[in-house]
């Protein structure tokens, strides 16, 4: 699944690593969220127990691995990085889970992907801190019960409704991240800015914000391509010598075909289908999927929820439709009877 903006080499990993927030109170924006953590992590720590599992939900880049980190780095224990594609069998989950040490944080990213066996041996897991593990197989199969260290799993997946309802209901806390606003992103990019040492007036960080799609991962990566412009093409004239000035950030995110409101290529195919192929819906979900030749869940989950955000997109019983904001931003004329 394309995950909008992940980056995909090392370098590029170490620098959203080191990018990372690690504290809650460095952490921009979500402020009901954020509340709802530090109260959740402020409990346990008086009681001096494990905090309750937690299932963090929303568009890929908004800061859910950040919070696994944060609620390990907070409560002082340990983290485990995981993901549901990596759990292809209660095997692997069994031997992930009885390795755990005491209190350790167990991040699963994409939790929704994992194995319907695991699953059910992730309900007990999560109760009781028990697992009971198969041995043998048909008539002669036993079950031999395991205990657990204690742990907290964070889970993460892009759609709660993703979850099976059982699964769903043994996490403690759940939570929804929700597309940034752009004064929220200005600060994620000033914060950005300031670490890898980009000289960036005001009016240019707000630009990159507006680009961002409402993602701090995508601003953080915008970012770094306006400093990759500046270091080949140097500052536009007129602007401080070594700042990224409006024009810079411009030309260098037209490079990378992102337009002047954030969207990408993809988002704009996804546009482009439903309005001139498909003259503004209804469309299907797996049809719109096949004609811009992408996976339907990277459609549902990355593309479809930032354009229906900003109200170019809507979801009717029948399918996908277009709004005249979509018509308007890719400068086709509108039809006959499009509703307003
Ligand atoms: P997700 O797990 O939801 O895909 P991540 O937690 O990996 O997203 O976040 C992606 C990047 O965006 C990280 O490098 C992090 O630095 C940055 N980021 C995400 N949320 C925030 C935030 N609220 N404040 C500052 N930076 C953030």
């Amino acid at each position: 699944v394309r995950d909008a903006g992940t980056p995909d080499d090392e370098t590029e990993l170490a620098i959203e690593g080191a990018l990372r927030p690690t504290s809650l109170a460095e952490f921009v924006g979500q402020q009901k969220v954020r509340g709802q953590l530090q109260l959740l992590l402020d409990a346990a720590r008086i009681q001096q127990r494990s905090p309750d599992h937690i299932l963090l939900s929303g568009p890929p880049g908004l800061g859910k691995t950040t919070l696994a980190m944060i609620v390990a780095h907070e409560s002082g224990r340990p983290l485990r990085l995981s993901s549901g594609p990596a759990i292809q069998h209660a095997g692997d989950l069994a031997a992930l889970l009885s390795s755990l040490t005491p209190g350790e944080v167990l991040f699963i990213d994409e939790i929704h992907r994992m194995a319907r066996s695991a699953e059910e041996m992730l309900y007990l897991a999560m109760e009781d801190f028990r697992i009971d593990i198969m041995v043998g197989k048909g008539a002669g199969a036993t079950s031999i019960p395991l205990d657990l260290s204690p742990f907290t799993l964070v889970g993460a997946t892009t759609r709660a409704g993703l979850l099976p309802n059982p699964l769903r209901d043994r996490f403690g806390f759940t939570a929804h991240l929700e597309y940034y606003e752009p004064e929220e992103l200005e600060q994620v990019v000033s914060r950005s800015a300031a670490m890898l040492d980009v000289g960036l007036p005001g009016t240019a960080r707000s630009e990159i914000a507006r680009r961002s799609r409402g993602t701090p991962r995508i601003a953080n990566r915008l970012l770094r391509r306006v400093r990759d412009y500046l270091v080949v093409h140097g500052p536009s004239a007129g602007a401080e010598d070594g700042d990224a000035d409006v024009r810079t950030v411009g030309a260098a995110l037209d490079l990378y075909d992102v337009d002047a409101i954030g969207l990408d290529r993809l988002d704009r195919a996804v546009l482009d289908a439903v309005v001139r192929r498909f003259r503004g819906g209804p469309v299907g979900l797996s049809t719109l999927a096949v004609a811009v030749g992408e996976e339907p869940e990277t459609i549902e989950s990355v593309v479809e929820p930032y354009l229906v955000r900003i109200g170019f997109m809507g979801r009717t019983p029948r399918g996908r439709v277009a709004t005249p904001e979509a018509y308007d931003h890719l400068g086709a004329p509108h039809p006959d009877g499009l509703l307003r």
